[in-house]
């Protein structure tokens, strides 16, 4: 006997097997049960959610001979028929491949006609949206009048393209995407019932694969099986499927935190070199940030996280290495790069500018943490402690602000004499020169406005000058203070 694919065996027979649409089948059979059916339904949402399944099963259920029922029997003719695709009363059309005027008036000029045997003539229409504006008037004609004995239910990818004038005469179903936790779920039981060896994580997996969309899920399920020779372990349906996706970006990941941007730019070449595209590479990267941050704020078993248990550990392992700012920094960045991308497909340059900038993701420091770091020589002032209590906790920032990598780096030391001697946070958060001379406190409480611009540097110092700097005890309680690294030393110019 000839295979059949998993997606087509379970697809479901009745309203109780439908998955993850269940405000959809709720008000249907609602509808069915209060004889409340309208002539006309517009299911709307992604491929393989269960809009034509969702289809069938209401002819059915409006055709079966013990019926109209919510619960049709599935055993007579019709009801075999319908599930079959070969009922002569259930009229299943493409909208894809009869997009003509032509083909919409063959079917007006059929549907006067009572149905041969059924109680309900019912016109299933998918992909509506690709039928013509011609096509789409002569349908019209149809909806406004339609004979007691029709049906329409269309289905659509793209609703947005379906005139209004054909919405207005629709009950419309937004059907949603169907959670990965849920799809995981049903593949779990599809390999029970397949008597199928499958571990949870590969399931997890391949689930996140579908999109949101069951029947691409079992798909790749079946795909899973024929090469994994019937036993679905993560490691080989990772290897097998070329799924190895998570794991480059907790690879980037790696190098991002480690500040090596040449190793990121190197493994985006290579994600290029696989055939990932700019812009989904930007998406992994985006999602990868978000489960970093959520993790991060809410711990394992943060809500809305799509992840296996073992890519959770991984990635509380790896936000421990970023401080939550920088995370919201890097998902920013990232997102202005993904919004940018837009329309332009081939602009490699915004996501390697990207790269760039979260290679050198400045390190944020609490004014608060920055003052205890700095323990007695704060201290040494009583009305500085005092007044810190009353600050708020604003954020400084050792490093270069993210999108001017272009000038010099991290903490400027400006002019020989210690008096001088000045930190320059990044404009997301701004603290006064700490006046070296003064125990190292802000001159004013911090605020969260724009930085003052530095005074104008030149001249650059000797080495000599430089190494003297270097070794300025305050100057290097300052590079301490803010884990800050010498970039650039120059003297003042002579205001
Ligand atoms: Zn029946």
């Amino acid at each position: 006997m000839a295979y059949t694919v998993l997606a087509r065996r379970y697809r479901p027979q009745n309203f109780d097997e439908v998955i993850g649409q269940d405000a959809v089948v709720r008000t249907l059979r609602n509808a069915i049960s209060a004889d409340r059916v309208a002539h006309a339904y517009l299911f709307t949402g992604t491929r393989g959610v269960g809009k034509t399944t969702l289809a069938r099963l209401l002819a059915k259920a409006l055709n079966c001979e013990k019926g109209p029922t919510p619960d049709p029997c599935g055993k007579c003719d019709s009801c075999r028929r319908t599930q079959d695709g070969d009922d002569l009363d259930v009229i299943e059309i493409d909208g894809a491949s009869n997009t003509g005027v032509d083909d919409v008036r063959s079917l007006r000029a059929n549907a006067i006609y009572a149905p041969s045997r059924s109680r309900f003539k019912i016109y299933i229409i998918d992909e509506v949206h690709m039928l013509s504006n011609s096509a789409f008037n002569a349908l019209l004609k149809t909806l406004e009048e339609p004979p007691a004995h029709v049906k329409f239910i269309f289905a659509t990818t793209d609703p947005q393209k379906v005139p209004a004038t054909i919405h207005s005469r629709c009950q419309r179903f937004d059907f949603r995407s169907v959670p990965t936790l849920i799809i995981a779920d049903h593949l779990a039981h599809v390999c029970k019932m397949e008597k199928i060896k499958a571990d949870s994580d590969a399931l997890h997996v391949i689930a996140r694969e579908g999109r949101g969309s069951v029947r691409d899920a079992l798909t790749i399920l079946d795909q899973a099986i024929t090469v994994t020779g019937g036993e679905v372990r993560l490691a080989s349906v990772l290897e097998a499927l070329g799924l190895a996706g998570a794991e480059r970006y907790f690879l980037v990941l790696d190098a991002l935190q480690a500040r090596d941007a040449a190793k990121a730019l190197a493994m985006f070449d290579a994600a290029l070199n696989d055939g990932v595209e700019v812009g989904e590479f930007l998406d992994h990267l985006l999602d990868h940030f978000r489960s970093l941050l959520l993790v991060k704020l809410a711990g394992l078993e943060a809500p809305g996280l799509d992840a296996t248990a073992e890519e959770r550990a991984r990635f509380q392992k790896q936000s421990a290495a970023f401080a939550g700012d920088q995370l919201t920094l890097a998902l920013e960045l990232v997102g202005e790069a993904r919004y940018r991308l837009r329309g332009l497909p081939g602009a490699r340059p915004l996501a390697e500018l990207a790269l760039i900038q979260l290679a050198s993701l400045p390190d944020f420091v609490a004014i608060g943490e920055a003052l205890k770091r700095l323990g007695p020589v704060a201290a040494g002032s009583p009305s500085a402690a005092a007044d810190e209590k009353k600050k708020p906790d604003a954020l400084v920032s050792s490093a270069a602000p993210p999108h001017a990598v272009e000038t010099a780096g991290e903490t400027e030391i400006v002019d020989p004499g210690p008096e001088d001697v000045a930190v320059y946070p990044s404009p997301l958060g701004e603290v006064a020169p700490l006046g070296a001379g003064e125990g190292l406190r802000p001159k004013t409480a911090p605020t969260l406005t724009n930085a003052s611009v530095p005074a104008p540097l030149e001249k650059p110092m000797t080495s000599a000058e430089q190494d003297e700097l270097r070794r300025d005890p305050k100057v290097q309680k300052i590079l301490k203070l803010f884990d800050g690294r010498i970039v650039d030393m120059r003297r003042r110019q002579p205001s």
